[in-house]
C-alpha cells in the first residue's frame, strides 16, 4: 500500500481555492484552523442560531450562514454531525453548490449508504483524518499531523485525487501519512473500528474491570486507577512502540499474566460478536438503524448517554482528576473554546 506524504502534494492546489468548512465541532474547528495556517483561504459556515459561531470568529475566521458560505466556496468540507447532513444538503448546500465544485466529507456514510447522492459534475472526496478532531488540531500545532485517508468517488474535473491530497496536506496529514482508500472501505471500518474496538470495546472493558473489582469489595478508586487511569499509560507505550514496547516496559509478571489471560476476556465468543457487528455494518443494518433512530427524536442515544454519565466509575473519576489537576491544564477538549 502507497503511503503519501508532503512531498507528494501539492499544496498550491487547495491554496489557490475558497475552502469552506460546514460546522465548527471537533472536526470543523481542526480543519479550518489547520488550513488557516496553511495559508489557505478559508470561510466557515453555520446556521444562524449557532453557538459555534462566537468561537470561530474568536480564532480569527471568517464566519458566514451556511447558503452563503457554499455559494463563495470551490471546495465544501461538510462537517455538520453525519446525521444531519443529509437534510442539509438537500436543503442548504445543494442549492448554492457552483458548477464543477469539489464536495468534501471526513467519513463516507452519507455517500456510501446513499443519504446523500451527488451532482454530476462535481467532484466527490474524502479527507478523512483518522483521530478525534481536537487531537488533529493539537498535533497540527505542534508540527505533526494525524494519519488520514483520502478517497474519491466521482471525479468530474480529472484532478480529484490532486485536490484530496492537497487538502489533508494542509490539514497536517502529509506529516503524518496519507492513505487512499474507497468511501465503502473507509465508512465500514470506521463504523466496526469505534463500535467493536475505540469507542465501545475499550468501554465495556473498562466498565467490566471496574464492577468485577468492586463487586468483588475493592475500593473504586483503586478500581479506577487500576483499569481506567492506567490504560492511558498502558496506551502510550502501545502508540509509541507496539504491543512489544509496552511489554518491554511492564513486568514479566504482568507480560505473562496479560498474554496468557487477555485472549480468555476476549475469547471466541467474543470474536464471533465482532463478526456479526461487522456484518450489521456490511449490510446497511446498522446505517438504518442509526437513521431510524435520528427520525425518531434520537431518545434511545439520549437514555444511553444519561445511564453512561450516571455509572460510579464517572463520578469517583471526575473526583481523583481534581487531585491531578495537571490532567485539567493539559485538557485537549474545551467546550468554551473548541
Ligand atoms: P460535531 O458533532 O463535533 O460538530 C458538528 C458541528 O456542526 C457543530 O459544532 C455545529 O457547528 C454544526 N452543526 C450541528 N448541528 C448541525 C445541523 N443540524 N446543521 C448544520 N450544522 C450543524 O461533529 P464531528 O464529530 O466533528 O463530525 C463531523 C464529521 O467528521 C462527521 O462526518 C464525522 O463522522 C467526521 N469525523 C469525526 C471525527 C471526530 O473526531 N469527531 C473523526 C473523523 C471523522
Ligand atoms: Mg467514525
Ligand atoms: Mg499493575
Amino acid at each position: 500500500m502507497k503511503v503519501f506524504y508532503d512531498k507528494d502534494a501539492d499544496l498550491s492546489l487547495v491554496q489557490g481555492r475558497k475552502v469552506a468548512i460546514i460546522g465548527y465541532g471537533s472536526q470543523g474547528h481542526a480543519h479550518a484552523n489547520n488550513l488557516k495556517d496553511s495559508g489557505v483561504s478559508v470561510v466557515v459556515g453555520l446556521r444562524e442560531s449557532s453557538a459555534s459561531a462566537e468561537k470561530a470568529r474568536e480564532a480569527g475566521l471568517e464566519v458566514a450562514g451556511i447558503a452563503d458560505a457554499v455559494a463563495s466556496a470551490d471546495i465544501i468540507m461538510v462537517l455538520a454531525p453525519d446525521e444531519h447532513q443529509a437534510a442539509l444538503y438537500a436543503e442548504q448546500i445543494e442549492p448554492q453548490l457552483r458548477q464543477g465544485a469539489t464536495l468534501a466529507f471526513a467519513h463516507g456514510f452519507n455517500i456510501h449508504f446513499e443519504q446523500i447522492r451527488p451532482r454530476g459534475d462535481l467532484d466527490v472526496i474524502m479527507v478523512a483524518p483518522k483521530g478525534p478532531g481536537h487531537l488533529v488540531r493539537s498535533t497540527y500545532k505542534q508540527g505533526g499531523g494525524v494519519p488520514t485517508l483520502v478517497a474519491i468517488f466521482q471525479d468530474a474535473s480529472g484532478q480529484a485525487r490532486e485536490i484530496a491530497l492537497s487538502y489533508a496536506s494542509a490539514n497536517g496529514g502529509g506529516r503524518a501519512g496519507i492513505i487512499e482508500t474507497t468511501f465503502r472501505e473507509e465508512t465500514e471500518t470506521d463504523l466496526f473500528g469505534e463500535q467493536a474496538v475505540l469507542c465501545g470495546g475499550v468501554t465495556a472493558l473498562i466498565e467490566a474491570g471496574y464492577e468485577t473489582l468492586v463487586e468483588a469489595g475493592y475500593a473504586p478508586e483503586m478500581a479506577y486507577f487500576e483499569c481506567l487511569h492506567e490504560l492511558k499509560l498502558i496506551i502510550d507505550l502501545i502508540y509509541e512502540g507496539g504491543i512489544s514496547n509496552m511489554n518491554y516496559s511492564v513486568s514479566n509478571t504482568a507480560e505473562y499474566g496479560g498474554l496468557t489471560r487477555g485472549p480468555r476476556v476476549i475469547n471466541e465468543s467474543a470474536r464471533q460478536t465482532m463478526q456479526q457487528i461487522l456484518a450489521d455494518v456490511q449490510s446497511g443494518a446498522f446505517a438504518s438503524e442509526w437513521v431510524e433512530e435520528n427520525r425518531s427524536g434520537a431518545q434511545e442515544l439520549e437514555r444511553l448517554r444519561e445511564r453512561s454519565r450516571n455509572q460510579t466509575i464517572e463520578q469517583v473519576g471526575a473526583q481523583l482528576r481534581e487531585m491531578m489537576p495537571w490532567i485539567r491544564e493539559k485538557r485537549l477538549v474545551d467546550p468554551s473554546r473548541n
